[in-house]
């Protein structure tokens, strides 16, 4: 088969390399990104500015898609002409979905009521558009799941950086959304997380770093960089007793189909 003749190819599917920690280096970091295989790249906005630069940094290179959207933590400052500035970002053709949107209850930056009504409103956007969501959620579990039943059943979305045990993560599966697995997985004493790593379906499995956080095992607390995200297939593989290819593979595809990306040449 001819596929057999395709290297390995993984994406990071989560990275914020337009932050200032990477103004030194950020050619390098690409350079080496490309050297483990990371043939793509999803750069995520979480505010105004953010968002600009990830549609920036997607005009700059081939590998890099991007992601618009607004955090949580700015709810309480969110006005019309912020999610209108999205919504125009978000025709751009290199911007593939709504994100990063969704709770944040340990920062706990805005009222809830507020975190809520900004969430809905861009579950409301990407539905328009026909894009999927990528959804930041801290210890809000069940406010989550509550809304994604009741605003984004049968809307495709991501579950960024998953965290929490299976009952949560069945719970996300059950609405339709892929669990997207990060540098925590890595970490030898996340037992529940390598529960929910073991028991997810192989076509809703997404990898991403989250640089420059969350390093995986064991760069653990330092600047975290897209070509790391192997060190995440790696653990997925060896966590589900599968070769390397196997888990690379279904990764690959799974994120080019919720994503709508073209087929590499
Ligand atoms: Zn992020």
């Amino acid at each position: 088969m001819a596929a057999m003749n395709i290297a390995t190819r993984l994406i990071d599917t989560h990275m914020h390399l337009h932050t200032a920690q990477f103004d030194s280096d950020r050619a390098a970091v690409f350079e080496r990104a490309l050297s483990h295989g990371v043939m793509r790249m999803i750069e995520i906005g979480y505010d105004r500015e953010s968002s600009r630069a990830a549609v920036q940094l997607a005009e700059s290179d081939p590998r890099i898609y991007a992601v618009v959207g607004i955090q949580p933590h700015y709810a309480a400052e969110a006005n019309a002409s912020w999610l209108a500035e999205i919504r125009q970002l978000a025709t751009h053709p290199k911007v593939v979905a709504i994100g990063e949107i969704g709770l944040d209850y340990y920062h706990d930056r805005a009222p809830h009521a507020q975190q809520e009504q900004l969430f809905r409103e861009q579950l409301a956007l990407a539905r328009e558009l026909a894009l999927p969501v990528v959804i930041h959620s801290r210890e809000a579990q069940a406010d989550t799941v509550r809304i994604l039943r009741d605003a984004a059943h049968g809307q495709p979305g991501i579950m960024h950086s998953f965290s929490g045990n299976w009952e949560y993560a069945e719970s996300c599966l059950e609405v339709g959304f892929h669990l997207s697995f990060s540098g925590p997985v890595t970490f030898p004493k996340a037992v529940e997380l390598h529960d929910v790593a073991r028991r997810t379906p192989i076509d809703r499995i997404l990898t991403e770093t989250d640089s420059p956080y969350l390093s995986p095992h064991p760069f653990r607390g330092r600047r975290n960089e897209p070509g790391n995200v192997r060190l995440v297939a790696e653990q997925l593989a060896a966590l589900r007793d599968v070769p390397f290819d196997v888990l690379a593979n279904a990764v690959w595809q799974n994120a080019c189909a919720l994503f709508q990306l073209p087929e590499l040449p």
